[in-house]
């Protein structure tokens, strides 16, 4: 449906579109262009396709006829394995080093921790991407545009995983420059390291996220720099395979939940995004619920949603409580803090979107704090292949949701496990540490009071009988 001609040129062969997300507006834009906000009213924009042109299976499983053609590097990605559902490029230009091979594991021991009914509660793992989170998911469709606009750099902010990602796309591909904006001492040592690493040109800013961003998007406009945050609706169409996959793993069955945690919430709003289409296509009969996760030092969605009441509203959201919200913050000078730093963010880009999502899949939100983060952190990685803190949010808030009555103990629920357990090291180190000055720097300063479920190393004499002992004692 283009409905203003005027400033949308697509080609004949082109089947995407930009549109602004908000309804009275609905400006379109060409798929080959650079945009992160809309023209005529600086809303978000959406990738919009023609639906009625494009190859959309009439059933899911149909994907699975592809997995033979994995030799192909496009089929083995988990994300253009489904590019019938994101055809913005073709199929020649799709960028990829692999991402998406990701695993939805039935944990059962951490369903119980939750309060699940065995076999009900999964945990889907975006850590095992190439860079360690679910941002390749984003990245190598915003490297496939970018690329297509013959970006030679690309930029983000970051609190370490979208970095990381750029920086890795660019390092293997080659085909760009990756520049990176990071606020000061709040990004861990395994993000920091993979952007040195793979090359990016690295700028740390004396501040924080948000002061990050801003400048970002102030130097990406001034340079003619493609920006790959997440304003950027080409890397929001990667992530809505993140559900696909789900999905397929559950032999394509809709679960009843899905839980994730929210930072610029560009996740939640795909999620969103790839539900109101799966069942427009008819391919799915029902929309799973969605719940957004924030952490309680970082918690504006949760303010606004739960405790202010705003709401997507057909797309006329109120953006009074919003600005307010925003001015309470300034005149407090409130930064967002928490160990879970890939969520420590206090403006999130994302907002509008995700208020659609939560509209679409009968949403809620919930805040946890740093305990319930690392408790049910160690959780995970005791009844699994663990994560990184913001990842375990999503279980700690299942669990809030479980006590509360929310989630029933049947219901079937899936948690995104965003981040990769040896991103963040520290914070693992100091949950389990016996030392008190070890813990009491990185968490006791953050409300942390104690470590329930600590795994200790038992100190031992260099003497075989006491080791012998030792062993006979605990294991
Ligand atoms: C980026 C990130 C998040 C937050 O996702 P949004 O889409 O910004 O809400 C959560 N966890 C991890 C590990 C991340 O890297
Ligand atoms: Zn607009």
């Amino acid at each position: 449906m283009l409905q203003t001609a005027q400033v949308h040129n697509a080609t004949q062969t082109d089947l995407a579109y930009q549109k602004c997300i908000n309804p009275a507006c609905g400006a379109t834009y060409d798929a080959r262009s650079v945009r992160t906000a809309c023209d005529r009213c600086g809303d978000l924009l959406d990738i919009a396709y023609d639906w009625d042109r494009a190859a959309v299976p009439s059933k899911l499983s149909d994907f699975e006829s592809t997995w033979s053609q994995r030799t192909d590097p496009v089929r083995f990605s988990g994300v253009w394995r489904f590019h019938e559902l994101l055809p913005f490029a073709p199929q020649k230009d799709l960028v990829t080093v692999g991402e998406g091979q990701t695993l939805l594991q039935q944990a059962d021991r951490v369903g119980q921790f939750v309060g699940m009914n065995d076999g009900q509660l999964f945990l889907q793992y975006e850590g095992m991407n190439p860079s360690g989170s679910f941002k390749d998911n984003g990245m190598c469709a915003a490297v496939t545009h970018a690329n297509l606009m013959g970006a030679k750099r690309a930029a983000c902010a970051s609190t370490g995983n979208t970095s990381a990602s750029l920086a890795l796309y660019c390092s293997a591909t080659n085909l760009m420059k990756a520049v990176i904006f990071i606020g000061s001492g709040k990004i861990s040592y395994g993000k920091l390291s993979q952007a040195l690493d793979y090359g990016a040109l690295t700028i740390q800013i004396a501040g924080d996220f948000d002061d990050a961003m801003i400048r970002v998007r102030q130097v990406s406009q001034e340079l003619g720099i493609y920006l790959v945050n997440s304003v950027n609706p080409f890397r929001l169409e990667g992530q809505k395979t993140i559900m696909f996959r789900v999905l397929e793993a559950l032999r394509w069955q809709v679960p009843d939940w899905i839980v994730v945690p929210g930072g610029n919430l560009g996740n939640s709003s795909a999620f969103g995004k790839a539900f109101i289409e799966l069942h427009q296509h008819g391919l799915i009969d029902r929309i799973p619920r969605l719940a957004v996760i924030n952490a309680a030092g970082a918690d504006t969605l949760y303010e606004l949603f739960e405790r202010r009441g705003v709401r997507w509203n057909g797309g006329q959201v109120g953006m009074d409580p919003i600005v307010q919200y925003n001015d309470e913050m300034d005149r407090h000078s409130k930064k967002a803090d928490t160990i879970a730093s890939a969520i420590e963010i206090n403006r999130p880009v994302n907002l509008k979107k995700c208020l659609r999502a939560l509209d679409a899949m009968n949403g809620v939100v919930r805040q946890v704090s740093d305990q319930e983060i690392l408790d049910a952190k160690a959780r995970v990685g005791a009844g699994g292949f663990g994560c990184e803190p913001a990842s375990a949010a999503s279980v700690a808030g299942a669990k809030l949701l479980r006590r509360e009555g929310v989630i029933a103990p049947s219901d079937r629920v899936v948690c995104i496990l965003t981040g990769h357990e040896l991103k963040d090291p520290t914070a693992t180190v100091a949950y389990h540490t016996t030392d008190q000055d070890v813990f009491n720097k990185t968490l006791g300063s953050r409300g942390v009071k104690k470590a329930s479920f600590a795994n200790r190393a038992v100190a031992v004499p260099n003497e075989l009988d006491d080791i012998i002992k030792t062993i006979q004692l605990y294991a």
